[in-house]
């Protein structure tokens, strides 16, 4: 293997180091986007429409999507089909940029093999209550940080840096928003290395 680049402090090289498994596994090049539609049949994940879902009424739809449209993103279902996949539903008003991140972070709680810690209803109303598997903050923060360095993997973020491309450009190579790219330059700590090279002008 060539040289792995990692970041600096234990916990982010631990995340960076499972998000490469990841990668790995998919099968993608070191500085390529990763596609976590390909990747959720590896969770026995199934991603599932929203207009898929039946029984959900008018108003908890028109909520849903309208109104509490930014109070939620997606989630797993807490009830595996009799094949044992899970059931994913993503909200389709977020884009594919934004959902990337979302479905990649349920992989990782699969993949890190946490355990959910209770159910929990994620929208409030009184006809359709979506109920999502809630884990603990530890591995909330772990699988999103693991499924965003997959997303954006150190060593190409860092190049990406220093050949002088700006988070959108970056963010467009992978498939993921602005502020994805934002958060991983911070965590990396190629925070500083980033606005030096875009402060001038
Ligand atoms: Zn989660």
């Amino acid at each position: 293997m060539i040289d792995i680049e990692l970041p600096p402090g234990d916990k982010w090289r631990l995340f960076e180091l499972q998000a490469l498994g990841f990668r790995d596994f998919a099968g993608v090049r070191s500085d390529a986007a990763l596609d976590p539609f390909r990747l959720a049949k590896f969770a026995s994940l199934l991603v599932v429409s929203f207009d898929q879902i039946k029984g959900i009424s008018v108003e908890a739809r028109a909520h849903l999507l309208g109104s509490g449209s930014e109070k939620w993103s997606g989630g797993a279902c807490s009830h595996p089909l009799p094949d044992g996949r899970r059931i994913v539903i993503l909200n389709p008003n977020h884009g594919r940029m934004r959902t990337n991140a979302t479905l990649m972070e349920e992989i990782s709680h699969v993949f890190l093999g946490h355990q959910p810690s209770k159910l929990k209803v994620m929208a409030e109303n009184e006809t359709g209550q979506t109920i999502s598997r809630d884990y603990r903050k530890a591995d909330e923060e772990a699988a999103y940080a693991t499924g965003a360095a997959a997303l954006v993997p150190f060593s190409a973020l860092r190049r990406f840096v220093l050949e002088g491309l700006t988070s959108l450009q970056i963010a467009k190579h992978f498939h993921v928003s602005r502020e994805l790219v934002e958060y991983r330059l911070k965590v990396t700590r190629l925070w500083g290395t980033y606005r030096a090279a875009h402060s001038t002008r």
